[in-house]
């Protein structure tokens, strides 16, 4: 019997929203909907919640009623519905009676099966609200309706009337806020205390984790950008007026960035925000108040100009990204100042212990040694049993050194200034600066002054952060950030203890990247431009076209009839009759062209290399493996071919690989060369030295 609902549900997800499969979770949840029970659905941002009470509205009877926090988020949403053929609506107060009248018939004469409406609006609907009409509640981001969670809405309490006035309605709340309280908050709220909870894994797993230190980070973000020149992204910055300089500042390196805060007036902002969904701007500074139920499934990355204040936050805003599933990187900046900024907001504001507490989780994620997913996942209860792969530290695990003296050095020069002084301090005694503060306290004169001066100023900082990390110094937020010791620094400078430090990581050599020339035409490319036609004429934003994963299968699968452009995921029944022709004309005309000029899987290689691809762009543009790729590009320099490769190998690099050629016996196997060079240099990097030497 259930089965059966589930096989209906199963159809319909092909019919009407172009996908074969459920994804985690979600067909428990349907069956437990359409079985007319309550339930709180609990999945990370992009998990695919819409679907759990969308699906089930499409078998009700009658209408299903979707609470949302933001009247502005439920134009896109009924347009997204609309636009895959299902009868869908929102009623609130911006519309004109005629209107409201209008939608309240469609609702008795059960015309609709979804109405989008916000709190404040529920007392409009009055003669709706009955069991005749209404087979659904849904209430989504529920956690706006507990003061425990971060986007409280006073408006959302009253929702518990909901349940009473409608006791055999099924409700479901749906959220992506993990926290136990907040759940708690939820279920007593609606008066659904029994309701089944579904829990789903937090892992976004095509979401690139990555901390960098923030110097210079207007160079690295163009650097970031230059490698994603149209895809969208948003950068969180702490203040209205950082967001403005940022992007005064893209907008001069020639990138369409746009500022977005709460003190814009709202029909600015609406407009700021429209023309992101609709793919008009790039680029978003905001601060948090931007992103909050923006569906946009193309967000292909999400920087962190500042470090977020909580895991909680960080995890929201980095969940904007890949909705569609495909890749997505998520950038965050990590400075000192941005520590102590926070420190002191916390030492003024309420809840010290909890902030506090939630301030250093996110330190500890910040400057983790090991896989930031699982550390990440650990907060959230969630614990991974391998590392993931798909985090910087994973992709370039730190290279730990034996700091003893370096920590040495750099206890007894807090000691020698008994503990009154902040990091900054520290390091001029240490590299024998010869400044003012200096100079006023006579430290000129101490023991300690210039012993480090082989050490540059960041890498010292870099080593100090480490020692605070690891306990053997705290920072004394009360008395002007002064370091002092901890137990455990004594047994470093009495009981010479070891002490395993980080290597500073080369940021600067990725500041450096080089300037790309744009891409070629990819049929991605073509792809997306006829999707921008589209979503132009039909007004509805380009990604309820069709999402980016839609439009890679498009492109792998090259489609030529309208049955096979029906068969590729995203792709439903009225949006296969509707567009499949024009999408394959496309197709068809890229495929022609690409016959006409018939070239060697070496010389595609080729091309892509020198329009400014990476190598995993181009393995992912042409399906095939990175490794090969290289290879190509190893054949291709042999052969004398004039190509770039300092991006991939340094000139010092193949220097020393030459150096090693001279003293081993070379057999034309990397593996010698590899261990010679106690594997500082990868085979890759290896075979490309050896590529440029032969030629
Ligand atoms: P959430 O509300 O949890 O943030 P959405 O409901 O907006 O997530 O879904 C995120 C994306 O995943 C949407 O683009 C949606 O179409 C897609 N999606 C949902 N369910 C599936 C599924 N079963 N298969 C493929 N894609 C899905
Ligand atoms: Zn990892």
């Amino acid at each position: 019997m259930a089965s059966q609902l589930i096989q209906n549900s199963l159809l319909h997800l092909k019919t009407y929203f172009g996908y074969d499969s459920f994804r985690e979770n979600q067909s428990e949840i349907v069956e437990h909907v359409l079985n007319k029970k309550d339930a709180l659905v609990v999945m990370p941002t992009g998990g695919g919640k819409s679907m759990c009470f969308q699906l089930p509205a499409l078998e009700f009877d009658g209408v299903t009623l979707v609470i949302s926090p933001l009247i502005a988020l439920m134009k896109d949403q009924v347009d997204g519905l609309k636009s895959n053929g299902i009868a869908a609506e929102f009623y609130n107060s911006t519309q004109t009676s005629e209107t409201q009248l209008d939608i309240k018939s469609k609702v008795a004469s059960k015309e609709l099966k979804l109405l989008y409406t916000a709190p404040e609006s529920l007392s409009g609907l009055q003669e709706i609200l009955n069991e005749r009409y209404i087979s659904c509640v849904a209430v989504d981001e529920a956690h706006c309706i507990s003061s425990w969670g971060h986007d409280f809405r006073p408006s959302y309490q009253q929702l518990g009337f909901l349940k009473k006035s409608l006791p055999n309605t099924p409700v479901l709340a749906l959220t992506a806020t993990a926290d136990k309280t907040t759940r708690k908050d939820i279920l007593k709220q609606l008066n659904i205390s029994k309701a089944k909870v579904f829990l789903s894994s937090f892992d976004r797993e095509n979401i690139f984790l990555e901390v960098r230190v923030a110097d210079q980070r207007l160079k690295q973000i163009e650097n970031f950008l230059l490698r994603r020149k149209d895809e969208a992204g948003i950068v969180y910055c702490l203040s209205r007026k950082s967001t403005e300089k940022l992007a005064a500042d893209l907008t001069k390196k020639g990138f369409k960035a746009k500022a977005y805060h709460a003190g814009l007036d709202s029909e600015l902002r609406s407009k700021i925000q429209e023309e992101f969904v609709y793919d008009k701007t790039q680029i978003i500074c905001a601060t948090v108040a931007f992103g909050m139920g923006i569906d946009k499934s193309n967000v292909r990355w999400v920087v962190h100009y500042n470090m977020p204040k909580n895991i909680e936050g960080y995890y929201q805003e980095i969940g904007r990204a890949g909705r569609d599933g495909l890749k997505a990187n998520a950038l965050m900046f990590h400075s000192y100042a941005d520590v102590i900024q926070y420190k002191r907001f916390i030492e003024d504001g309420k809840n010290k212990e909890v902030q506090d507490a939630k301030l250093e989780r996110m330190k500890q994620f910040a400057e983790a040694t090991s896989c930031r997913r699982r550390v990440l996942l650990g907060y959230f209860g969630e614990h991974l049993t391998k590392n993931c792969g798909f985090c910087d530290v994973c992709k370039n695990p730190p290279r730990f050194i034996d700091a003893k003296v370096i920590a040495q050095k750099a206890l007894s020069a807090v000691a020698r200034v008994k503990q009154t002084e902040p990091i900054g301090v520290i390091i001029d005694i240490l590299r024998g600066a010869k400044n003012a503060a200096i100079y006023d306290k006579g430290y000129q004169e101490l023991k300690t002054y210039g012993i480090g001066t082989n050490i540059s100023w960041k890498d010292w900082q870099h080593y100090i952060l480490q020692l605070i990390n690891l306990g053997y110094i705290e920072i004394a937020f009360h008395r002007k950030n002064a370091l002092e010791f901890t137990p455990l620094a004594k047994k470093v400078l009495f009981d010479d203890e070891q002490v395993w430090l980080t290597k500073p990581k080369l940021e600067q050599a990725r500041a450096v990247e080089t300037k790309k020339t744009p891409k070629t035409s990819t049929l991605f490319n073509q792809l997306k431009q006829l999707r921008m036609e589209i979503s132009v004429e039909e007004n509805i934003p380009p990604y309820l076209v069709f999402n980016d994963a839609t439009l890679k299968e498009i492109e792998r699968n090259r489609p030529q009839s309208e049955t096979e452009f029906k068969s590729i995921s995203g792709v439903n029944t009225l949006k296969a009759e509707k567009y499949a022709d024009e999408f394959i004309e496309v197709i068809k005309l890229f495929n022609t062209k690409k016959r006409k000029k018939k070239t060697s899987t070496y010389d595609e290689t080729y091309q892509l290399f020198v329009d400014g691809n990476t190598i995993d762009e181009i393995a992912e543009e042409r399906q095939i493996q990175s490794t090969t790729i290289i290879s190509h590009l190893c054949k291709l320099v042999s052969k004398g071919k004039e190509i770039d490769l300092s991006d991939l190998v340094s000139t010092s690099e193949v220097r020393e690989v030459e150096n090693i050629l001279k003293k081993i016996d070379y057999d034309g196997t990397l593996k010698p060369i590899f261990e010679a060079l106690e594997g500082k240099m990868s085979y890759e990097k290896i075979k490309l030295s050896l590529a440029i030497l032969k030629k």
